[in-house]
Formats: C-alpha cells, sequence, structure tokens
C-alpha cells in the first residue's frame, strides 16, 4: 500500500472494524458500510465477543470507546490490548490495533499494543513505528477511496469466502 503523509485526519478518521475489514476484504468493507451487517448473525463474531468477554474477568479498566469510533478492548496505564478469537486474519488485527495506537497519538496519548488470542495461547505485541503510522495513513486514505465507490469492489475470491457471513450474498 502506497504511504500518504500529512493526511486530514479529521475527515478520515473512522471505525477500527473498517479499517480492519479493509484487510479483510475491501469488497467486504463496502458492504458493511452500506448497512449489510449480516455479519452479526456469524457465529464466529459471537464467539470473539464472548472470548473477549469472558476471558480477562479481572481486568479493571476495560472496553473504552473513543469517539463512538474506536472501541478498545482493554486500557492499561502503559499498554492498550485486543482480544480476539483466532489468527487466522492476524494482518487485520495488526492494522486495527496500529490504527487505535495511531487515533491514541493524536489526541496525545502514546501506548503500545498487544494482541491476545486466548483459545491458542498467543500474545503479540504491535508497536506504532514510523512505518506503521504512514501504513494506518494509506489505509484510512484507501478506506475512504473504496467508501466512495458507487458500486461494491469486484468479486475476487479469498481463502475464507466459504466462512465470510457475506459468502450467500457474493457466490449464491
Ligand atoms: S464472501 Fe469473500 S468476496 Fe465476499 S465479502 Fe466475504 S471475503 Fe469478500
Amino acid at each position: 500500500m502506497e504511504a500518504v503523509r500529512g493526511i486530514d485526519f479529521q475527515s478520515l478518521k473512522t471505525t477500527g472494524v473498517k479499517v480492519n475489514y479493509l484487510y479483510v476484504c475491501e469488497r467486504k468493507l463496502w458492504l458493511f458500510d452500506r448497512g449489510i451487517q449480516m455479519e452479526s448473525k456469524s457465529d464466529k463474531v459471537l464467539m470473539g465477543k464472548l472470548t473477549g468477554e469472558n476471558s480477562y474477568p479481572r481486568e479493571e479498566k476495560r472496553e473504552v470507546l473513543i469517539d463512538n469510533l474506536i472501541n478498545i478492548d482493554i486500557v492499561g496505564d502503559d499498554e492498550i490490548r485486543e482480544v480476539k478469537y483466532s489468527n487466522r486474519m492476524h494482518h487485520a488485527d495488526r492494522i486495527q490495533l496500529l490504527y487505535y495506537l495511531y487515533y491514541l497519538k493524536r489526541l496525545g496519548i502514546e501506548k503500545r499494543g498487544v494482541i491476545n488470542y486466548p483459545k491458542i495461547r498467543k500474545r503479540e505485541e504491535v508497536l506504532l513505528t514510523a512505518d506503521a503510522e504512514k501504513e494506518v495513513e494509506a489505509a484510512l486514505v484507501r478506506v475512504q477511496d473504496i467508501l466512495q465507490m458507487d458500486k461494491p469492489p469486484q468479486l475476487q475470491r479469498k481463502p475464507y469466502c466459504a466462512k465470510c457471513a457475506y459468502y450467500e450474498f457474493c457466490w449464491g
């Protein structure tokens, strides 16, 4: 993805889930944005919610929603954490967390990120490096480009289409 400098963050800022979907599938991002939210019925998403809600019951500061756009699972003193059901969409989980770190930095808050995959007992640290900041900015520009399209991006089969909530919509 091409790097973009000096973006207009106020006009480009968006939800964490849209940044996540950009890396999952651009077509899915477009469909979701148009209000076709079949994903809410997905067992996987439900499982993800259950995993997030039950894995860290003693955590004091949890689920912080900022500007109605980013919803951070757990906020600690030095780090923010996201809890994910599986690492199948690791690249999407990573850009979403980088976006959160970027968003917080814009608010004057600097932290490191951690992704927890409790089901496979894995923990990954994610840092907002200069290159990562450029990647986030490029992602935000790309999200806007896709959402401005009149039609959904062309069908392109992904290895995980069969498990996607939009499968019937795309391939049925
Ligand atoms: S079924 Fe495949 S092409 Fe359609 S939205 Fe899902 S991942 Fe994208």
